[in-house]
């Protein structure tokens, strides 16, 4: 569902050039929950943000379901980009804003009506388990609480992609599982295909049946996460299975 086809990534500064993606593909089917785990700089979040063009691929190709992203035009990626939710680490809510004008925000954005928003918020907050906050402002959630509102705003536009960058690396043990199994709920649930991208091991492993390991802009091993994690063939594989044995 979700198709990379040698993609490029490069950044320039004063004369020197980093080159953070070195030929990636990948193909995720629909309604999987993916992982690309690796170390710090191996270049994840660069990858997800080439996904919707938050970052410019230098080359190569990127399709979603039927529609190449990289052969959009800005309007056409701006519609497209509606249906592609993404959740961060440190969450970017909005902290003027309650529970509800988060989650309403990107509805508000594409003109739905009051009526149709109320409704739409009150089922996130539902679905996240946060109906008694919708009124609270974000300075006043625990980070798991937060990250709930990151995923209901996410979610606000019905995405069949959902993007996840270090979404539990936030978070205590605890608040890592719920927010794991909650990803989990929504991906059973709704059907929405999630890449999820992860330092932490033990989360891949509990939510996602295929990895990609990423290193240095190179995937150098990707399938089933079990195989992966009993027999590691890469540096990084390897590494993991030896910190967290
Ligand atoms: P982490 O686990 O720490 O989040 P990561 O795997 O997500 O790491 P990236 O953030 O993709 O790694 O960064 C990979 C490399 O690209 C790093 O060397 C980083 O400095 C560089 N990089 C990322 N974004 C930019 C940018 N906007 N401008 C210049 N260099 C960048
Ligand atoms: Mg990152």
């Amino acid at each position: 569902y979700i198709r990379i086809k040698d993609l490029h990534k490069s950044f320039h500064n004063k004369g020197e050039v980093n080159h953070v993606l070195s030929g990636i593909d990948l193909e995720i089917n629909k309604g999987e929950i993916y992982g690309v785990v690796g170390f710090s700089g191996a270049g994840k979040s660069t990858l997800v943000r080439c996904i919707n063009r938050l970052e410019e691929p230098d080359s190569g190709k990127v399709w979603i379901g039927d529609t190449e992203i990289t052969a959009l035009n800005k309007k056409q990626l701006t519609l497209r980009r509606q249906k592609i939710g993404m959740i961060f680490q440190q969450f970017n809510l909005f902290d003027s804003m309650t529970v509800s004008q988060n989650i309403a925000y990107s509805l508000k954005l594409v003109g739905t009506s009051k009526k149709q928003i109320t409704a739409k918020v009150d089922k996130l907050l539902e679905l996240v388990g946060l109906s008694d906050k919708k009124n609270a402002y974000p300075g006043s959630l625990s980070g798991g609480q937060k990250q709930r509102v990151g995923i209901a705003r996410a979610l606000a536009n019905d995405p069949d992609v959902l993007l996840s960058d270090e979404a539990t690396s936030a978070l205590d043990p605890v608040s890592t599982l719920s927010i794991l199994d909650l990803l989990e709920h929504i991906n059973d649930e709704l059907g929405v295909t999630i890449i999820m991208i992860t330092h932490e091991l033990e989360a891949a492993k509990r939510i996602c049946k295929k990895i990609a390991v990423l290193e240095n802009g190179v995937i150098t091993e990707k399938g089933n996460t079990r195989d992966i994690f009993l027999d590691p063939k890469s540096n990084t594989g390897k590494i993991f299975l030896e910190v967290y044995k």
